[in-house]
């Protein structure tokens, strides 16, 4: 009888911890995480630049500007798995993992705008139309929002393909999607945001570009925030800083123009043209913050997928008409996961192999007492 209840105990033991260990870790962990972030108080006077750490505070001194901020979530290169190259395992893990960062932040951030920096799906330069739908249903599944929120996404490289691959076929069912142009300004609460097709800005007259390049020129007038998928041109990751800057080994490795980032003279022409008060770009998986001729910040936005990074994040943006600040929401990392559900693990085996320690050692007193009984009769 004591026996069977041991059992019952250490079964449902086995049954809380596992449950408890798989419903945090893939589940209330994004809780606690994106808890600890917050919307960057706008300081006025000058264009304040937070990019480390979640955190308020700031300014305010003097602070006569009344209008309210927009707040502008932005994430970049989320790489939905396609049928050809992705494993159905990490496809599942990894969707599920951006779905519930991205639903766990809509619900305690409350972002009215949210950017994606594009490649938003990993395969979509080459999968057929059946695999395409296939993706996009996925992904307007995870990337759900309520009428509140409004959803913009830009256009990569693994969407339409590399500046050499893409055609109007592909960029036109990209945009159909989407529900827009891939070049196009979006204006909230007086906020211009500009949204750049980046993959046909390579100066080379192909046909896309040249229809890209008239737009932007007309729209050139206002005063904006530049979002684009590829970075402006810059020689290298190597004055990068902060926790998810590339790798030190990777740092140094030289950008090719048009591969990596556009090209100098497309770059240019953008600085040129716009005078962005504020560059917002993906593509390279890593963090950085990079300031052009002097005056023009850029930040590179970092992977939001765990399949391209142990930290993903994404930036959270306060923007005026005149002023804008920005934080950093780091999700949880990949290595904290794997750490607990390998210390879960290891609880599992201890508590099992006392269960058959006691078990062994109750057997061996019950056989030891019917023997002193059966000697003594
Ligand atoms: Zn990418
Ligand atoms: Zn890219």
């Amino acid at each position: 009888m004591p026996r069977f209840g041991a059992t019952w105990t250490v079964t449902l033991l086995l049954v809380v911890v596992l449950g408890g260990t798989f419903l945090f870790c893939e589940y209330l962990i994004y809780f606690p995480t994106i808890f600890q972030c917050s919307w960057p108080v706008v300081s006025h006077g000058r264009g304040g630049n937070d990019v480390d750490g979640p955190r308020g505070g700031g300014g305010g001194g003097g602070g006569g500007d009344a209008s309210e901020p927009v707040r502008a979530m932005v994430l970049s290169d989320t790489h939905l798995l396609g049928a050809v190259g992705g494993h159905w395992f990490d496809k599942l893990r990894r969707e599920w993992q951006m779905e519930r960062a991205f639903q766990t932040a809509l619900w305690l951030l409350k972002p009215e705008i949210v950017f994606i920096l594009g490649d938003i799906f990993d395969e979509g330069k080459w999968s057929s139309q059946k695999h395409w739908e296939d993706d996009v249903r996925r992904f307007h599944r995870m990337f759900r929002h309520s009428p509140d929120t409004e959803l913009v996404v830009l256009v990569g490289n693994h969407d339409i393909g590399f500046h050499y691959e893409m055609d109007w076929f592909k960029l036109q069912r990209f945009e159909k999607v989407f529900n827009a142009s891939s070049t196009r300004i979006v204006t909230k609460k007086g906020v211009n945001f500009l949204l750049v097709n980046s993959v046909a800005l390579h100066g080379d007259g192909c046909p896309i570009c040249q229809s890209v390049e008239k737009e932007l020129l007309r729209l050139s007038k206002d005063l904006n925030c530049s979002l684009q998928h590829y970075p402006l041109y810059r020689v290298s990751d190597a004055s990068c800083t902060g926790q998810d800057a590339a790798p030190a080994e990777e740092r140094h490795l030289l950008f090719r123009e048009k591969y990596d980032v556009l090209s100098k003279e497309a770059s240019q022409r953008l600085l040129q043209w716009f005078r962005p008060r504020l560059i917002l770009s993906g593509h390279t998986h890593s963090g950085c913050e990079v300031l052009h001729e002097n005056k023009y910040v850029e930040i590179s936005v970092p992977s939001f997928s765990w399949r391209n990074r142990n930290n993903p994040s994404f930036i959270l943006a306060s923007v005026t008409s005149q002023h804008h600040s920005l934080s950093k929401c780091f999700l949880p990392e990949e290595s904290t996961v794997i750490g607990v559900y390998c210390s879960a693990g290891a609880c599992l085996l201890l508590l099992l192999l006392l269960h058959c320690l006691c078990l062994k050692g109750l057997l061996q007193c019950l056989s030891l007492c019917l023997l002193g009984k059966h000697k003594s009769l």
